[in-house]
């Protein structure tokens, strides 16, 4: 099967608005675009107070560079899986993120890593657990997709898989940063009462559209600060955290993992378009307010149809996120509130 031939575009109407609430029909225009791509740093309950004007510049700076390499993907037709492997590595590699280096600990002041990968060509996936020991979680969830006949390792079968495969090794020196081992003390000091959880932000993820008109999808982290040992989160789970089908969308998520397995976030969204006829941004919104968010979850997503749509929902106060396509690229951390406002593209 070659990359070539792959999907065929159909014109949809998508809604054209940035960060200005629900688009009404008179916001829609016919667009179809020939590449585009959307990456995420993790959501939280952070607004403008809560970073300093240099955390903000180091976060756009981060966001930004991770998108060029994408971008450069894409605009030299590269393919989809392609681009999404290489934002996602370069945001493990990135401290600022709670992926790969600078990943949170758990309970037990560890760090073990989740990823996933999805190709909407083929409908293959490859996902990793609770993996420890290996520089970059995505490209071993690749391998997994790419040269395995299972989707989904876990623990010592991933890395063993991982050092069958290749794939570069890092000591904990590596993924240990101040920054996420303070929050572990913090998170340890609050253990007694029952928000330790709450600290979390700085998954990654990347959506992308290539110009064969082939979607991908891929997300990875560290977890939650301060989870249990053996916890998983949405983020290697296929359907929860990532998904992409060239009929639907491509999805990654970022939040409060437990809220968005139990109600399959990202298989809702496609699930929505797929056997009801919802366009991408009411699926995402639909998935994150009415469903997720009703059940008392947060975070949100970032997705992109095979037009080219690019939604960016979450119903948390704060995500880092950013977008590109042929009409232009932003990055934006705050401006979507708690009150539903939705920034789409
Ligand atoms: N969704 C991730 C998890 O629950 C955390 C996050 O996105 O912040 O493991």
């Amino acid at each position: 099967m070659t990359h070539k031939h792959r999907a065929t575009w159909a014109a949809v109407f998508i809604a054209a608005a940035i960060g200005c609430g629900s688009p009404g029909p008179e916001q829609e225009m016919e667009v179809r675009r020939n590449w585009a791509i959307a990456i995420h740093g993790g959501a939280g309950h952070f607004g403008e107070e809560d970073l300093t004007a240099e955390q903000q510049a180091a976060y756009t700076a981060s966001l930004s560079a991770a998108l060029a390499a994408g971008e450069e993907v894409l605009q030299q037709g590269g393919n989809s899986v392609e681009a999404v492997e290489t934002v996602i590595r370069i945001m493990e590699d990135d401290s600022l993120f709670n992926a790969g280096r600078g990943a949170v600990f758990t309970a037990e002041g560890i760090q073990e890593l989740d990823a996933s990968i999805a190709d909407g060509f083929t409908r293959n996936c490859g996902a990793v657990t609770g993996i420890r020991g290996y520089r970059h979680p995505i490209s071993v969830a690749r391998s997994v997709m790419d040269s395995s006949e299972h989707v989904f390792f876990s623990g010592h079968g991933a890395g063993a898989f991982a050092a069958a495969m290749g794939h570069e090794p890092a000591l904990d020196e590596w993924f240990f940063t101040e920054k996420a081992h303070k929050r572990y003390l913090r998170a340890k000091r609050r253990a007694a009462k029952s928000d330790a959880l709450a600290d979390k932000k700085g998954t990654v993820g990347c959506v992308a559209l290539d110009s064969q008109g082939n979607l991908a999808a891929g997300t990875s982290t560290g977890g939650m600060t301060y989870k249990k040992h053996g916890r998983i989160g949405d983020s290697p789970i296929i359907g929860a955290g990532t998904w992409a089908d060239n009929r639907t969308c491509a999805v990654s998520a970022t939040g409060w993992g437990e809220y968005f397995i139990r109600t399959g976030v990202a298989q809702d969204i496609h699930g929505r378009m797929l056997h009801g006829d919802e366009s991408l941004v009411e699926a995402c919104r639909n998935a994150i307010f009415d469903e997720m968010g009703e059940l008392g979850g947060d975070g949100g997503v970032v997705a992109l149809d095979a037009s080219g749509t690019i939604a960016l929902v979450c119903n948390s106060a704060g995500m880092f996120r950013a977008w590109s396509s042929p009409d232009g690229r932003g990055v934006s951390m705050f401006g979507t509130t708690l009150e539903g406002t939705v920034e789409v593209q």
